[in-house]
């Protein structure tokens, strides 16, 4: 949330006064039968109704980002925006909006300043507890007031390798098994921790030094539902082309709702051998939190598709299956040419 930015617009400090916050620092709400006040079940048809008003054409959901729109003032956000350009610009065809089919680009549609600071003044879910969230509270409650925030233990430090939400950090700690560790236990956890912080920063040097390949490119994309079965869930990107080839990628969940994987394809044919480091990181308006994982592949006529990477996140682990069916994920994808 952008705090410092322009004042609201009376609309929007309107539209906010009307909706129902779940916010645990409001004072609650008194109803009253006076006819000029806006009933419960009113306020949530409201809300309802603006959601659905304010909703982007292409994935029918609210979204937190740059919003566009067509001619005729059709809204699609930022990722679908991005996505539908790309698109098109693969299939050598005119973009067009969704709704009305007019044509779309950079040059012919402007944003919707008044929608986007509405949006932005509406409660924002929680990735955690799911509950609907002032603005304004919204980073405090995220930071330090969710019960379901991702905590670790308070003997971390000499090893203990819980984490969890916070609401269970209490039971656990009464029971950790850290506190009746013995020196060399302890010191086996510190050696274990010293060697996971040097691959970490193994990692981030091999990435700064991978900022100065001769080619990379980066590409937002965005996971889309593509198939059910009973066991997994399937999700895609539309095609993209880097380095004069056509890519896409696929994910599903496997076994637990909490583990995501992703495989990187190269589509078509190949004439020699094509090695790549690739890194997938939040997009530029994804509520998702991904821990960095660099992937090296190299990509040959017989054998187009990468291996699965599983992909590190950060998000309430009952919610996270919900999350990927009801939204576009958006994400960031670079790619290095490796020598
Ligand atoms: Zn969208
Ligand atoms: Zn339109
Ligand atoms: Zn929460
Ligand atoms: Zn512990």
């Amino acid at each position: 949330m952008n705090e410092t930015g322009p004042p609201l617009p009376v609309d929007a400090q309107l539209i906010r006064s009307c909706i129902i916050i779940e916010d645990e620092n409001a004072a609650p709400q008194i109803e009253t039968s006076s006819p000029n006040k806006i009933s419960k079940k009113n306020k949530t048809a409201l809300k309802n109704k603006l959601q659905k008003i304010l909703s982007c054409a292409v994935c029918l959901e609210l979204r937190r980002s740059a919003i566009y729109q067509c001619k005729y003032g059709h809204l699609i956000c930022a990722g679908c925006f991005g996505d539908i350009l790309t698109e098109s610009k693969l299939q050598n065809e005119i973009a067009s909006c969704p709704v009305c089919r007019s044509t779309i680009g950079k040059e012919l549609c402007t944003r919707n300043i008044a929608v986007e600071q509405t949006i932005s003044a509406l409660p924002v879910t929680c990735p955690y507890c799911l509950l609907q969230i002032n603005p304004e509270n919204y980073k405090s409650h995220k930071k330090c007031l969710c019960e379901k925030r991702p905590a670790i233990c308070c003997n971390n430090l000499i090893g203990c390798p819980w984490e969890g939400p916070y609401q269970e950090k209490h039971k656990h700690q009464e029971q950790c098994k850290q506190l009746s560790a013995n020196g060399y236990d302890i010191l086996k956890s510190l050696n274990a921790m010293d060697e996971e912080s040097k691959d970490e920063v193994n990692l981030y040097e091999r990435i700064f030094e991978l900022l100065s390949v001769d080619k990379f490119s980066y590409h937002d994309l965005q996971f889309r539902h593509c198939s059910y079965d009973d066991k997994n869930e399937s999700y895609e990107t539309s095609k993209f082309s880097a380095f004069d080839k056509l890519w896409t990628i696929h994910g599903h969940f496997k076994d637990k709702p909490s583990e995501f994987y992703y495989k990187l394809s190269l589509k078509g044919t190949l004439d020699k051998p094509f090695s790549l480091h690739y890194l997938l990181v939040k997009g530029p308006y994804s509520e998702m939190e991904i821990k960095p994982k660099l992937c090296q592949f190299t990509f040959e006529e017989n054998s187009l598709d990468g291996p699965f990477e599983s992909l590190s996140l950060w998000y309430h682990s009952d919610s996270l299956k919900g999350f990927f069916q009801s939204k576009r994920v958006n994400f960031r994808i670079f790619f290095f040419e490796s020598k």
